[in-house]
């Protein structure tokens, strides 16, 4: 079976919202984009801005330790605000952004892991890359696309094929599954592609963001580092 090019799906779909297909003539459509981290967000804000009206959902229940949460929070709140002062003094710097690029909206959800514990259980010692991780894709993925159909969203999509240790396709068969679901269509998406993940540490160093060292979980910390409490 032929292996789909979700990267230049992404692309066709940008190219049409570009000629003007959108809801209404002259309007960016409106794109609920789910987001793990501020590293990993970095790239795909930038990318994405100039076509659609962007509000983040940073639903991660999967993040062990409240701080953490908070933390990786307030990092993805700082860049969304650098990225919004860059449109206000029409000051870019990166290689998609340009005058056409909008302010970015963000929209959290309460910190909510008593929820994820229950959907991955029997699974906590799965290595990172395996079944844990494809519950918990569908966890993140499920929410953004009900949230987006009840807050009459365009599109949504996530930042999560940026990685370069998660599985795009199954990512994106499962946004795809939420789509038909919810009836939000999903954004197809390989963003590690094009020097995507190359462009998301550059952009971290430029804004001096928090990269963590492991993907979230508890299981994923302990994978990481053994030793640690
Ligand atoms: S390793 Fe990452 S993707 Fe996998 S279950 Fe843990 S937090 Fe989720």
């Amino acid at each position: 079976m032929n292996k789909v090019n979700y990267s230049k799906e992404t692309e066709k779909i940008l190219e049409q919202i570009a000629a003007g297909a959108g809801p209404e003539e002259g309007q960016a459509p409106r794109l609920l984009l789910h987001s793990c981290c501020a590293p990993c967000s970095s790239y795909v804000m930038e990318y994405l801005r100039e076509y659609f009206d962007l509000t983040v959902f940073y639903y991660n229940p999967n993040i062990t330790a409240e701080k953490e949460y908070r933390y990786r929070l307030a990092e993805e709140k700082r860049l969304i605000e650098a990225y919004n002062r860059q449109v206000e003094e029409g000051s870019f710097t990166g290689m998609h952004s340009t005058a056409k690029a909008r302010r970015i909206k963000i929209m959290e959800s309460p910190y909510d892991p008593d929820n994820w514990y229950q959907a991955v259980r029997g699974l906590e010692d799965c290595r990172e890359g395996g079944s844990r991780c494809f519950v918990c894709f569908e966890t993140r993925l499920r929410e953004t696309a009900r949230q987006a159909a009840a807050e009459g969203f365009d599109w949504f999509t996530t930042t999560l094929t940026i990685s370069p240790l998660k599985n795009a396709a199954r990512l994106n068969e499962i946004g795809q599954k939420c789509a038909e679901e919810y009836g939000v269509p999903f954004l197809p998406s390989d963003f590690k592609k094009k020097d995507g993940y190359k462009r998301s540490i550059e952009l971290s160093s430029m804004f001096g963001l928090y990269r963590q060292n492991y993907c979230g979980c508890e299981f994923s910390r302990r994978q990481q580092d053994p030793d640690r409490e």
